[in-house]
């Protein structure tokens, strides 16, 4: 069974959608087995990220029945595979979210590590991807509107027993109205895993759809990718299921 990680935060925009797209394809950098699903169905651009788009078999198409799972999985950057969910929103209406929990089980059977990008939120919807994994990890900015949600998403997820396993924060700059990295983990009772600066290569990657650890790999945001990536290979053993990222540090 691999390691199922989802990426959430109280607030859309975050950075849950740059963070998965880049860690998994850091994490295939250093030959891993591993697979992202975009779980934001209403909102999906994790395959447009990746350079994917436009694919008539997606997530959309398995919930709602009428493909296999297998004919979903596409190959992204440097070998990383993706379920990305359709763009069109006449393909959210047959979705049924109850069939996620299965797509879910089948790819964690096959990969060593499952990287889910959930969608912003705690509705119904929102909260369903992050009931299945085994591991959470908040994405915020350093505001006070980001936090205060990411502390209600941490507190639900507990509720139905996924393991808070830290705190990304994205979008750091040097001003002072940053809240300060230790504020944030002891506010959320979490440690900081990787905190990604600002940075221009970010926006310009994304608008030419590459991922920023292979188009910029010596930008700023690039190197905190890889060095987090490199942390959960190191704290995911091949042969051990209980593995942990603090425990590396
Ligand atoms: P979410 O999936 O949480 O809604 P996204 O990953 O789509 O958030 O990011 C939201 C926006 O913020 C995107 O335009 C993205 O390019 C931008 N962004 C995120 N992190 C950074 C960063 N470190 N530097 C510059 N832009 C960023
Ligand atoms: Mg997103």
């Amino acid at each position: 069974m691999g390691r199922i990680i989802t990426f959430a935060s109280g607030k859309g925009g975050t950075g849950k959608t740059l963070v998965v797209a880049n860690l998994g394809v850091a994490m295939a950098q250093l030959k891993q087995k591993v697979v992202l699903i975009d779980a934001d169905i209403m909102m999906a651009n994790l395959g447009l990220l990746l350079g994917l788009g436009g694919q008539k078999t997606t997530l959309h198409e398995v919930l709602a029945g009428k493909a296999r799972l297998s004919k979903a999985i596409y190959n992204g950057p440097q070998g990383v595979k993706v379920v990305p969910s359709g763009i069109p929103l006449d393909g959210v209406q047959q979705v049924r979210f109850e069939r996620l929990k299965g797509v879910i089980d089948e790819l964690a059977s096959k990969y060593k590590f499952l990287l889910i990008d959930a969608p912003s939120g705690l509705d119904r919807d929102a909260i369903t991807p992050l009931t299945m994994a085994q591991e959470i990890v908040l994405v915020v900015t350093p505001d006070i509107a980001s936090l205060s949600n990411a502390l209600k998403t941490k507190i639900v997820a507990e509720r139905f027993g996924v393991k808070p396993m830290g705190v990304i924060v994205t979008r750091a700059t040097s001003k002072r109205l940053d809240i300060p990295g230790d504020e944030i983990a002891s506010t959320l009772e979490l440690p900081v895993l990787a905190t990604i600066p600002e940075d221009p290569e970010v926006r310009r990657s994304a608008a030419l759809r590459e991922p920023v650890v292979t188009y910029r790999s010596k930008s700023p945001a690039a190197r905190e990718f890889a060095k987090l990536a490199a942390a959960l290979v190191e704290a995911s053993p091949a042969d051990s299921e209980s593995s942990d990222l603090e425990s590396s540090q």
